[in-house]
Protein backbone atom coordinates (compact mmCIF):
# COMPACT_ATOMS: atom_id res chain seq x y z
CA UNK A 1 0.00 0.00 0.00
CA UNK A 2 0.85 3.64 -0.56
CA UNK A 3 0.67 4.91 2.63
CA UNK A 4 0.39 8.76 4.27
CA UNK A 5 1.76 8.77 8.25
CA UNK A 6 1.22 12.47 9.22
CA UNK A 7 2.86 12.84 12.68
CA UNK A 8 4.81 15.54 14.35
CA UNK A 9 6.76 13.38 17.18
CA UNK A 10 9.83 11.81 14.88
CA UNK A 11 10.30 8.98 16.92
CA UNK A 12 6.65 7.97 16.57
CA UNK A 13 6.98 8.88 13.12
CA UNK A 14 10.47 6.84 12.01
CA UNK A 15 9.27 3.83 14.39
CA UNK A 16 5.97 3.98 11.71
CA UNK A 17 7.39 4.22 8.88
CA UNK A 18 9.67 1.61 9.52
CA UNK A 19 7.55 -0.88 10.55
CA UNK A 20 5.03 -0.27 7.40
CA UNK A 21 7.99 0.22 5.04
CA UNK A 22 9.27 -3.27 7.04
CA UNK A 23 6.00 -4.73 5.90
CA UNK A 24 5.84 -3.86 1.82
CA UNK A 25 4.52 -0.45 1.83
CA UNK A 26 5.65 2.75 0.59
CA UNK A 27 5.60 5.48 3.12
CA UNK A 28 5.45 9.36 2.78
CA UNK A 29 5.40 11.19 5.79
CA UNK A 30 4.40 14.87 6.62
CA UNK A 31 4.83 16.56 10.43
CA UNK A 32 2.20 19.50 9.98
CA UNK A 33 -1.50 19.72 8.92
CA UNK A 34 -0.70 21.94 6.39
CA UNK A 35 1.80 19.64 4.90
CA UNK A 36 -0.56 16.53 5.24
CA UNK A 37 -3.51 17.71 4.23
CA UNK A 38 -1.67 18.86 0.89
CA UNK A 39 -0.71 15.72 0.74
CA UNK A 40 -3.58 13.59 1.11
CA UNK A 41 -5.72 15.73 -1.34
CA UNK A 42 -3.34 15.63 -4.15
CA UNK A 43 -1.45 12.19 -3.48
CA UNK A 44 -2.55 8.70 -4.59
CA UNK A 45 -2.87 7.03 -0.86
CA UNK A 46 -4.52 3.91 -0.13
CA UNK A 47 -4.20 4.86 3.87
CA UNK A 48 -3.53 7.57 6.07
CA UNK A 49 -2.31 7.60 9.46
CA UNK A 50 -3.05 10.86 11.51
CA UNK A 51 -1.72 11.86 14.62
CA UNK A 52 -4.44 14.07 16.57
CA UNK A 53 -2.10 16.68 18.03
CA UNK A 54 -0.51 18.26 15.14
CA UNK A 55 2.02 21.26 15.59
CA UNK A 56 -0.46 23.65 13.25
CA UNK A 57 -3.69 22.38 14.54
CA UNK A 58 -6.12 19.20 15.23
CA UNK A 59 -5.94 16.01 13.13
CA UNK A 60 -9.40 15.94 13.86
CA UNK A 61 -10.09 18.73 11.99
CA UNK A 62 -8.09 17.77 9.02
CA UNK A 63 -10.39 14.44 8.58
CA UNK A 64 -13.26 16.34 8.87
CA UNK A 65 -12.11 18.59 5.97
CA UNK A 66 -10.77 16.33 3.58
CA UNK A 67 -14.02 13.97 4.04
CA UNK A 68 -15.99 17.21 2.90
CA UNK A 69 -13.53 17.60 -0.20
CA UNK A 70 -14.44 14.47 -1.15
CA UNK A 71 -11.14 12.51 -0.41
CA UNK A 72 -12.59 9.21 0.81
CA UNK A 73 -8.65 7.29 1.44
CA UNK A 74 -9.02 5.27 4.43
CA UNK A 75 -7.96 7.48 8.10
CA UNK A 76 -6.31 5.79 11.00
CA UNK A 77 -6.47 8.30 13.64
CA UNK A 78 -3.18 7.35 15.98
CA UNK A 79 -3.60 9.28 19.45
CA UNK A 80 -2.30 9.74 22.92
CA UNK A 81 -5.90 10.61 24.00
CA UNK A 82 -7.88 7.77 25.69
CA UNK A 83 -11.43 9.13 26.03
CA UNK A 84 -14.06 7.45 24.35
CA UNK A 85 -15.85 11.11 23.32
CA UNK A 86 -12.57 11.60 21.32
CA UNK A 87 -12.69 8.54 19.96
CA UNK A 88 -16.33 8.40 18.93
CA UNK A 89 -16.07 12.08 17.48
CA UNK A 90 -13.27 11.17 14.91
CA UNK A 91 -14.95 7.87 14.04
CA UNK A 92 -18.10 10.05 13.25
CA UNK A 93 -16.27 12.44 11.15
CA UNK A 94 -14.74 9.87 8.92
CA UNK A 95 -11.87 8.35 10.40
CA UNK A 96 -12.06 4.51 9.81
CA UNK A 97 -10.11 3.50 13.03
CA UNK A 98 -8.62 4.77 16.12
CA UNK A 99 -5.56 3.68 18.33
CA UNK A 100 -4.34 4.83 21.32
CA UNK A 101 -0.75 5.81 21.94
CA UNK A 102 1.94 3.66 23.05
CA UNK A 103 0.74 0.67 20.47
CA UNK A 104 2.08 -2.51 19.17
CA UNK A 105 3.33 -2.65 15.51
CA UNK A 106 1.33 -6.12 15.34
CA UNK A 107 -2.38 -4.10 16.54
CA UNK A 108 -1.36 -1.32 13.95
CA UNK A 109 -0.77 -3.78 11.15
CA UNK A 110 -3.41 -5.78 11.82
CA UNK A 111 -6.11 -2.51 11.90
CA UNK A 112 -4.66 -1.28 8.91
CA UNK A 113 -5.05 -4.94 7.08
CA UNK A 114 -8.45 -4.60 8.43
CA UNK A 115 -9.12 -1.48 7.29
CA UNK A 116 -8.19 -2.45 3.85
CA UNK A 117 -9.91 -5.51 3.49
CA UNK A 118 -13.13 -3.34 4.74
CA UNK A 119 -12.27 -0.59 1.74
CA UNK A 120 -12.01 -3.42 -0.62
CA UNK A 121 -15.09 -5.02 -0.03
CA UNK A 122 -17.21 -1.91 0.09
CA UNK A 123 -16.85 -1.33 -3.35
CA UNK A 124 -17.94 2.53 -2.95
CA UNK A 125 -14.24 3.61 -4.40
CA UNK A 126 -16.52 4.79 -7.78
CA UNK A 127 -18.66 7.43 -9.00
CA UNK A 128 -20.57 6.95 -11.65
CA UNK A 129 -22.72 9.44 -13.82
CA UNK A 130 -24.12 8.14 -17.32
CA UNK A 131 -20.54 7.73 -19.37
CA UNK A 132 -18.95 9.50 -16.81
CA UNK A 133 -16.90 7.32 -14.19
CA UNK A 134 -14.81 8.16 -10.91
CA UNK A 135 -12.15 5.72 -9.29
CA UNK A 136 -11.49 7.44 -5.95
CA UNK A 137 -8.79 5.24 -5.06
CA UNK A 138 -6.97 5.62 -7.64
CA UNK A 139 -7.92 9.92 -8.47
CA UNK A 140 -8.65 8.23 -12.09
CA UNK A 141 -11.21 9.58 -14.36
CA UNK A 142 -12.98 8.16 -17.28
CA UNK A 143 -15.43 8.88 -20.08
CA UNK A 144 -16.59 5.92 -21.77
CA UNK A 145 -14.07 3.66 -19.77
CA UNK A 146 -11.21 6.30 -22.10
CA UNK A 147 -9.20 7.88 -19.41
CA UNK A 148 -9.16 11.53 -19.13
CA UNK A 149 -6.17 13.12 -17.12
CA UNK A 150 -7.30 16.10 -15.39
CA UNK A 151 -5.77 18.49 -12.90
CA UNK A 152 -6.10 17.87 -9.10
CA UNK A 153 -8.61 21.29 -9.21
CA UNK A 154 -10.51 19.78 -11.76
CA UNK A 155 -10.63 16.19 -10.04
CA UNK A 156 -12.29 18.00 -7.07
CA UNK A 157 -14.30 19.83 -8.94
CA UNK A 158 -15.95 16.94 -10.66
CA UNK A 159 -16.12 14.48 -7.47
CA UNK A 160 -18.37 17.48 -5.94
CA UNK A 161 -20.55 17.90 -8.77
CA UNK A 162 -21.22 13.78 -9.19
CA UNK A 163 -21.65 13.84 -5.39
CA UNK A 164 -24.05 16.83 -5.76
CA UNK A 165 -25.77 16.17 -9.19
CA UNK A 166 -28.85 17.27 -10.41
CA UNK A 167 -29.31 20.69 -8.25
CA UNK A 168 -28.22 23.68 -8.80
CA UNK A 169 -24.64 24.80 -6.79
CA UNK A 170 -23.33 28.58 -6.41
CA UNK A 171 -20.31 29.71 -7.18
CA UNK A 172 -19.52 30.98 -3.58
CA UNK A 173 -20.44 26.92 -2.73
CA UNK A 174 -18.17 25.76 -4.86
CA UNK A 175 -15.40 27.80 -3.60
CA UNK A 176 -16.40 26.92 0.04
CA UNK A 177 -16.61 23.41 -0.52
CA UNK A 178 -13.65 23.19 -3.18
CA UNK A 179 -11.63 25.55 -2.45
CA UNK A 180 -11.78 26.09 0.85
CA UNK A 181 -11.86 29.97 0.28
CA UNK A 182 -14.17 32.86 0.56
CA UNK A 183 -16.16 33.28 -2.68
CA UNK A 184 -14.96 37.22 -4.48
CA UNK A 185 -17.24 38.26 -7.05
CA UNK A 186 -13.90 39.67 -8.70
CA UNK A 187 -12.47 36.70 -9.56
CA UNK A 188 -13.45 34.55 -12.41
CA UNK A 189 -11.46 31.35 -11.98
CA UNK A 190 -14.34 29.17 -11.06
CA UNK A 191 -16.02 29.95 -14.08
CA UNK A 192 -12.75 28.94 -15.55
CA UNK A 193 -12.40 25.65 -13.95
CA UNK A 194 -15.65 25.31 -14.99
CA UNK A 195 -14.67 25.81 -18.50
CA UNK A 196 -11.63 23.50 -18.66
CA UNK A 197 -13.45 20.47 -16.98
CA UNK A 198 -16.48 21.18 -19.69
CA UNK A 199 -13.91 21.16 -22.20
CA UNK A 200 -11.93 17.97 -21.14
CA UNK A 201 -15.52 15.95 -20.53
CA UNK A 202 -16.86 17.28 -24.19
CA UNK A 203 -13.53 15.82 -26.13
CA UNK A 204 -15.05 12.44 -25.12
CA UNK A 205 -18.88 12.89 -25.54
CA UNK A 206 -21.55 15.19 -26.87
CA UNK A 207 -23.53 14.88 -23.86
CA UNK A 208 -22.85 18.33 -21.74
CA UNK A 209 -23.15 17.50 -17.94
CA UNK A 210 -22.52 20.78 -17.14
CA UNK A 211 -25.26 23.08 -17.39
CA UNK A 212 -25.14 26.74 -17.00
CA UNK A 213 -28.07 28.34 -14.43
CA UNK A 214 -28.36 31.67 -15.76
CA UNK A 215 -27.63 34.22 -12.45
CA UNK A 216 -27.88 31.18 -10.06
CA UNK A 217 -24.74 28.84 -11.00
CA UNK A 218 -24.16 25.34 -12.41
CA UNK A 219 -26.25 21.87 -11.95
CA UNK A 220 -24.45 18.91 -13.06
CA UNK A 221 -26.65 16.35 -14.56
CA UNK A 222 -27.00 12.68 -14.03
CA UNK A 223 -29.53 10.64 -15.07
CA1 LIG B 1 1.55 14.89 18.12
Amino acid sequence: MNILVIEDDPSVRTLVKAVLEHNGNSVETAETIHDGQALATEGNFEMIVLDLGLPDGDGYEMCKEIRDKGVTTPVLILSGEHETDVKVKCLKVGADDYLTKPFNTEELLARLEAIQRRTESSGDQTLVCGELKVDLLKREFSVNGEVVQLTNNEFNLLVYFIKNKNRIITQEELAEKVWDIHFDTQTNYINVYISYLRKKIREHTETDYIETIRKKGFTFRCE
